[in-house]
């Protein structure tokens, strides 16, 4: 039985998580859980699985839940319960799915307690990438990843070295603006919040369905994957597959490829991290071929989706300048979503924020957290200025 900690549960990935866990009962058991704002998601999970403890964002609502859960469950809030959460002596594993940078500091403690750790967190390897990977190596435990792309890589790779290994290729869907028939350059700035939430293969949360129409999660995913397998930033390629079914692949030195391939479904990379090194018997995901038909891929546009180059010189640059990128895409996403800026705005803004940026090499975790915040205030005053 593994005991895992869940950061996050009333999300996306959160909810895919307990489903997962369900499928499960008789490897997986939910140790704890931590939740944003969605107290009453957060209750009825409790209920149903008895967690050992549970946490909440804000303090105040912390109390209504002590009295509806009764003794048997810790309840906790704010940052010191995440952190209470992800070092409890009986967690096995953490996996980490708050959106933002509030993951950070529990994924750092899990590590530092001696915890394997499940990321689904972007934010935790694109910031921190050198520290979180020093620290596990360090601490002797296991980073696992639960995004498709990043678990498709960790199968195909199967514990080769990184020396063996000619490029990374991560796929794309290509989002919901990929046709340049359909949208060509000059269209760009019509696009309406409305129409970028649609997402043609994944349903995924608000922030990272932008990104994925922006291409900013495709390049936040490089970053990752270069911390994640220790391989520099030319050796991780992009590659377009609209049909999400190849979820990503290795290009070995021999010139073999291996990729790995499902229906898209994120219960899958989810159940292989919390299973890991085992495969758990599952029905939840068919594959099938002939009905698929065909699977394509193309070069990604750098002329209409500028953010893959930019967040390959984030990575090539390193240092500060990914936790620039990162913060500086989430002010302008959200500027986005308020129509303060139109959809080409994003990366423009971005662009001039990172430029705007003094980069600190191999930087403490203190001053990436600053160079977040400087990034958070930079992008705010250009995108207030519009
Ligand atoms: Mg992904």
């Amino acid at each position: 039985m593994k005991n895992v900690v869940l950061l996050g549960s009333t999300g996306s990935i959160g909810t895919s998580t307990v489903k997962v866990v369900e499928d499960l009962p008789d490897r997986i058991r939910l140790l704890a859980l931590a939740a944003g704002n969605n107290s009453e998601l957060l209750l009825d999970q409790a209920r149903k699985h008895q967690p050992a403890a549970i946490s909440i964002s804000e303090p105040a609502k912390a109390q209504a839940l002590r009295d509806a859960v009764g003794t048997a469950i810790e309840v906790y809030s704010g940052n010191e319960g995440l952190l209470k959460l992800a070092t409890l002596p009986a967690a096995d594993i953490v996996l980490i799915a708050i959106v933002g940078t509030a993951g950070l500091q529990p994924a750092l403690a899990a590590i530092r307690a001696g915890k394997d750790i499940a990321v689904a967190s972007k934010e935790i390897l694109v910031m921190a990438g050198e520290i979180v990977m020093n620290e596990a190596r360090q601490h002797g435990v296991r980073v696992l990843a639960v995004d498709s792309e990043h678990s498709a890589i960790f199968q195909c790779l199967d514990g080769k070295p990184a020396s063996f290994v000619r490029k990374l290729w991560l796929t794309a869907s290509g989002g919901p603006f990929r046709d340049a028939a359909l949208w060509p350059k000059e269209k760009f700035s019509e696009i309406t919040v409305e129409r970028a939430l649609k997402h043609p293969s994944w349903v995924m949360g608000r922030k990272i369905t932008i990104d994925s129409a922006t291409l900013f999660n495709k390049g936040l995913e490089m970053i990752e994957a270069r911390w994640l397998f220790d391989v520099e930033m030319p050796r991780v390629g992009v590659v377009v597959h609209p049909q999400s079914v190849v979820h990503s692949m290795v290009e070995f030195v021999d010139g073999s490829l291996i990729a790995q391939l499902s229906t898209p479904d994120m219960c899958l990379p989810i159940q292989y991290a919390l299973t890991y090194p085992d495969r758990a018997a599952s029905d939840r995901v068919q594959t099938d071929f002939p009905k698929i038909g065909c699977l394509t891929f193309e070069e990604p546009d750098p002329e209409r989706f500028p953010a893959l180059s930019l967040a390959r010189r984030a990575g090539e640059i390193g240092g500060t300048l990914p936790a620039v990128l990162n913060a500086a895409n989430e002010i302008a996403v959200e500027a986005f979503v308020n129509r303060r800026i139109n959809f080409p705005q994003i990366t423009a803004t971005v662009s001039a924020t990172m430029a705007a940026h003094s980069v600190v090499a191999h930087p403490t975790l203190k001053q990436i957290l600053e160079a977040d915040a400087w990034a958070r205030s930079e992008t705010g005053k250009i995108t207030n200025g519009k």
